[in-house]
């Protein structure tokens, strides 16, 4: 792991990349890799910026509950996803209607299943239909004609309001932290497209070795900790600690609202996600899919029996589960609890709350009509990058990165 680094020399670094989330190292290490001089700086004490995991004990926490799809496109270029030691979600989910609990098994990754999926009271056969035919157009990357909401995507599409309420709203509001469907249908589409042609997938050791691994490529001198950067002007970057730098090319890759404030750009705004993490004596459940919210009572709106998915993610006896709020960060430990014991009963009398994240920032907003790639040039020297550049999702995170690097590499 990587700590703080005094640079060889702090006055005048050839790119200077502020911020060390995945769109700052994914930078740092394309720019490496073509043997530039670069240095980082983050503010926190650690690298991965929104995707960090915390060790608790016998417990790991991350950040917010969020998983690796492991289709993004961009991943390979900069992750040994074989080093990480993945875990996997079970394809497919189960749905809570009226607080019976539902199977809904994908039948391209299960042949065996499709005739219990069928049977599956869930989802009626015309949007099980639907969701197969959905599913093999987004095998060869279709997209909608425009994008409008992905509410309004899906009704075109002809799925029924009972199949947008149950299944696509916990499933999406779940990935893109927004309790509706305003967002953009082609981001929608694309997130599900990842996951129907890959999984959902965990790091045995948290999503935080994800950020940790790209960090262990750079030089040993090329990263700052515990450094926040208290503003910029023009090629001038001034530190909190009083240092100040003037490289040659500056990238700022924090996150959007912070990039807003030290550049002065358009204000970024954000969705946000509260989560819980509760202890059980034993898992209420068997399963190791995502358990999605189909009649939307109660404040959660999806969860996982993260044990049951990585059982590194709890060593003791206990088992380890996650409840995910998007956007709704009023919600009491009392409320998730009584919607709990109504999916699993008594035996949630048991749970104990571990741990509490309310992350303001979670993702960008990604309204319809809003590019994927957008520009990253500030000036001839300055460059812009991060998830707000791109998809609010890792691999928009580290195609950023990687096109600011680019921008610079193709320039000088
Ligand atoms: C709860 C939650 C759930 C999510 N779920 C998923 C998911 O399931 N799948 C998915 O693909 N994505 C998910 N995401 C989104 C994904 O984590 C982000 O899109 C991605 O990590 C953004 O990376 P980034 O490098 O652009 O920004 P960040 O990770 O925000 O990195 C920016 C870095 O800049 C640093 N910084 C900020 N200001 C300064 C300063 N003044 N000086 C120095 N350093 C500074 C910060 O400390 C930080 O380290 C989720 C995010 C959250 C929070």
């Amino acid at each position: 792991m990587s700590i703080h680094r005094e640079p060889k020399n702090s006055s005048s670094p050839e790119t200077l990349i502020v911020g060390a989330g995945l769109a700052g190292l994914a930078a740092a290490s394309f720019l490496k890799a073509n043997k530039r001089e670069v240095l980082v700086i983050e503010a926190a004490g650690e690298v991965g910026g929104r995707v960090r995991t915390d060790v608790h004990g016998e417990f790991l926490f991350d950040r917010g509950f969020q998983v690796l799809l492991t289709a993004y496109p961009e991943l390979e270029r900069h992750v040994d996803l074989d080093a990480l030691d993945l875990c996997y979600f079970e394809s497919g989910a189960v749905l809570v209607k009226e607080d019976k609990l539902s199977r809904l098994i994908d039948p391209a990754k299960r042949p065996l299943a499709v005739f219990p999926a069928a049977l599956s009271r869930s989802l009626k056969t015309k949007d099980k239909l639907r969701l197969l035919k959905l599913r093999i157009l987004l095998s060869k990357s279709w997209e909608p004609k425009s994008d409008i909401s992905m509410e309004l995507a899906l009704q075109e599409f002809g799925f029924s309001r009972e199949a947008i309420g149950s299944f696509f709203f916990p499933l999406l509001s779940g990935i893109q932290l927004t309790p509706r469907l305003e967002g953009s249908a082609r981001l929608g589409f694309y997130i599900l497209g990842c996951l129907f042609r890959g999984s959902a997938a965990l790091p045995s050791r948290g999503m935080g070795e994800i950020p940790k691994q790209m960090s262990q490529r750079l030089p040993e001198d090329s990263l700052m900790l515990n450094s926040p950067v208290e503003s910029i002007a023009g090629r001038d970057v001034f530190l909190k600690n009083g240092l100040k730098f003037q490289p040659a090319q500056l990238i700022v890759a924090t996150d959007g609202p912070s990039a807003s404030q030290l550049l002065g750009i358009e204000t970024v705004y954000s969705r946000s996600q509260r989560c819980m993490y509760f202890s059980a004596p034993a898992a209420p459940s068997k399963d190791s899919a995502i358990f999605l919210a189909g009649d939307g009572q109660g404040p959660v709106r999806n969860m996982a029996i993260l044990s049951n998915v990585a059982s590194s993610y709890a060593t003791g006896t206990e088992a380890l589960i996650v409840a995910a709020m998007p956007g709704n960060n009023d919600v009491t430990e009392g409320e998730v609890l009584s919607q709990m014991h109504r999916w699993f009963g008594e035996c949630v009398d048991e749970w104990r709350h571990l741990k509490t994240f309310a992350i303001a920032h979670s993702q960008p907003l990604f309204e319809p009509g809003r590019p994927f790639r957008r520009r990253l040039e500030i000036s001839d020297n300055c460059f812009v990058c991060g998830d707000h550049r791109d998809t609010p999702s890792i691999q928009g995170a580290l195609v950023s990165g990687r096109r600011a690097a680019e921008t610079i590499l193709n320039k000088v």
